[in-house]
């Protein structure tokens, strides 16, 4: 068909729509954020009804339509099986890809955002510590939508990033140092050094090695809070969409 197209893609959304339907959101190598309709998957026999579960790394059959594209045929590369096992799991899984569907724009390839998540699927299903993925999927989806932080000075003095207190400054697009929040009388989330140096690492480290890495209970919630606060600058929603990850982990964690 001359309207039809392959994508690869992996499952972030599923909407139900109609008696049978459902829209499937997919978040894709070639084209970055896009939508399909899935007729008939909620019927018993639909053929495509395992490739569009949530989370599915999968190849697609699309059909271009006037004003949704439909999504005709589907094949698994990686259904995520642990991943969608595990409620704690399923929580951080979820929140990934409500901040991808938040961020990303619709039909703009974003290859290496591709990868991250697959990155951040796989880092979960092998156990690394989901508070370190999230910081690492949080940081580098912010650096590929182009408002990374500036982790290497503060923001006013330029201050290098050694044995003293910083703080998270979103306005000012990275961090600030001590004796600098107090000279223009600011507020924000305390990072130490260290905190600052895991986030550089987080940042840069090759994917093969990200495990490695072993931040302290300490610096975990630091960064947690300094990037729920940063999120929260750079988008609408983000602070909603970090209670929804709080509520899933209260109510199953
Ligand atoms: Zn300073």
């Amino acid at each position: 068909m001359a309207n039809s197209f392959n994508v690869e893609g992996v499952v972030i959304k599923g909407t139900d729509y109609g008696e049978t339907d459902r829209i499937i959101t997919l978040f894709t190598k070639e084209n970055g954020k896009v939508h399909g309709l899935a007729k008939g998957v909620r019927k018993g026999k639909s053929r495509l009804r395992g490739a569009v579960q949530l989370f599915t790394h999968g190849r697609f059959s699309m059909v271009k339509g006037k004003s949704l594209d439909l999504l005709t045929q589907g094949e698994i590369i990686d259904p995520f099986l642990l991943l969608k096992e595990d409620l704690t799991k399923i929580a951080y899984a979820s929140y990934f890809a409500e901040l991808l569907r938040n961020s990303c724009e619709e039909n703009k390839a974003q290859p290496q955002v591709f990868i991250l998540t697959l990155a951040a699927f796989s880092f979960l299903e092998e156990n690394m510590n989901p508070e370190l993925v999230a910081r690492f999927f949080e940081l580098r989806l912010l650096h590929y939508l182009g408002y990374s932080p500036l982790l290497e000075q503060c923001s006013y003095c330029g201050r290098r990033i050694a044995n003293s207190q910083f703080y998270m400054t979103p306005w000012r697009g990275g961090v600030t140092c001590a004796s600098c929040m107090a000279k223009n009388n600011l507020s924000g989330q305390r990072l130490s050094a260290g905190s600052i140096m895991m986030m550089n690492k987080l940042m840069k480290t090759d994917l093969s090695k990200i495990g490695t890495l072993k931040p302290s209970a300490q610096s975990l919630n630091e960064m947690a809070d300094a990037l729920a606060a940063y999120w929260a600058y750079y988008l609408d929603g983000a602070l909603q969409i970090r209670q929804m990850l709080m509520d899933l982990l209260g109510e199953h964690a």
